[in-house]
């Protein structure tokens, strides 16, 4: 271990929420530190290569993967941000500490502030063969082509009709790779009706209350069993057909990463709406601990722009909580709570409009 750093905030996840979170800091005069355990920012963004959807003061229109490099470049002209990469927030301990590591040594910080951005983790699914060689999540998918350039396979087996299934089938499409078929269990399309329309046209089935039963295949994915659902979500006995495919992607949803917020003591609740566990937390994004800011997919799986919106607003408010509140930082705390209100007011914005009146503490103040 090397000797304690203080330091005003740490941001923890360099995705788009931290990287937001620690631009508010860094414009508020705080000594920051953004640390990341990938070697680049970005988190989710480095591999998206659409133009985004949602709002345009969050960089709609842009693609994903250009966005890291604005804040980027703000970030680094200010001498007050520090930023590491491979640096894995391992730790977070009773007195306050927080323990950093880079592969090779140990750091301790202590933070008057820390606020985690971590982002979520897929989910998978359970069905017969489903570790075969040849079945994977979405987000490998999504690294393999547009970081790597790597092919994933020839013909795939789309399993979720959320936004990231859609958009991943569509990427896969633009690569090259056959989509045999979108299998969705719900009774309608999860994500925005444009990304299906893009699949339809370009003539992809979307089969709605269907799964997948199995895996076929003996070393690596040669197929796929699929069947039609009831309304409680189980086969239809008569209706199971083979889907010939070499890979089979998984798209059905991710599960907020909140390891340091569960060490760090923050009182956490299960709201599926959100993906799973969850800190509670006040309007300003601040959790039981006081010290303890979360943002982004870690406080509940959205989408980028809320992620950027409550990036900021954690900052802002952390920053605000050790004295350093800017002039106009509170019109900025007012446009930004009308914005994120604005992005969940659409009908896909009802499950995480109750989702986060479960995750908020009552009356939105601790
Ligand atoms: C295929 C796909 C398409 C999408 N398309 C859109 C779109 O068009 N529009 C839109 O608004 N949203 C879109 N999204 C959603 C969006 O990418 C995410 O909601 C957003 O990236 C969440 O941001 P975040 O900063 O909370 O988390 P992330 O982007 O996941 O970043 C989290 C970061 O934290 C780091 N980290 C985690 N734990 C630690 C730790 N212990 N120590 C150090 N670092 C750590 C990770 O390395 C990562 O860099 C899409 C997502 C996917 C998968």
């Amino acid at each position: 271990m090397t000797q304690l750093r203080e330091v005003d905030i740490v941001v923890v996840g360099a995705g788009p929420a931290g990287l937001a979170a620690a631009l508010a800091c860094g414009r508020a005069g705080a000594e920051t530190l953004l640390v990341d355990f990938m070697d680049a920012p970005g988190g989710q963004l480095i591999k998206q290569t659409h133009k985004f959807f949602g709002s345009e003061r969050q960089y709609a229109g842009t693609r994903g993967v250009q966005i890291p490099e604005i804040f980027f470049k703000e970030l680094s002209e200010m001498p007050n941000v520090k930023m590491m990469w491979g640096t894995n927030a391992a730790g977070y301990y009773e007195d306050g500490t927080l323990a950093l590591e880079d592969g090779q040594r140990f750091f301790k910080v202590k933070p008057k502030r820390v606020i985690l951005a971590t982002g979520a983790a897929e989910k998978s699914l359970a069905f017969e063969n489903n570790d075969l060689p040849g079945v994977y999540g979405a987000g490998a998918v999504q690294t393999l082509m547009n970081v790597h350039g790597v092919e994933p396979g020839k013909r795939v087996l789309m399993v979720g009709s959320g936004n990231i299934g859609l958009i991943v089938s569509y990427q896969l499409l633009q690569a090259g790779v056959h989509v045999q078929c979108v299998v969705e269990a719900a009774p309608k399309i999860g994500g925005y009706l444009v990304h299906a329309a893009k699949l339809r046209r370009a003539g992809v089935p979307i089969l709605t209350s269907h799964t997948i039963l199995r895996a076929a295949g003996k070393d690596c994915v040669e197929g796929a069993d699929i069947a039609k659902v009831d309304a409680n979500w189980q086969p239809v006995p008569g209706t199971e057909r083979r889907i010939d495919c070499d890979v089979i992607c998984l798209a059905v949803g991710l599960t907020p990463l909140v390891d340091v917020l569960w060490q760090a003591g923050c009182e956490m609740v299960y709201v599926p709406a959100l993906g799973g566990h969850v800190p509670l937390r006040d309007h300003s994004m601040r959790t039981s601990n006081p010290r303890i800011y979360v943002a982004g997919d870690a406080g509940g799986v959205e989408e980028a722009s809320s992620a950027m919106i409550t990036g900021e607003i954690a900052g802002i408010s952390a920053a605000a909580s050790i004295g350093m509140m800017p002039a106009g930082a509170q019109e900025r705390l007012n446009q930004l709570i009308a914005d994120l209100a604005a992005i969940r007011s659409g009908p896909t914005g009802e499950k995480i409009c109750y989702g986060i009146s479960c995750a908020t503490v009552r009356g939105g103040a601790w």
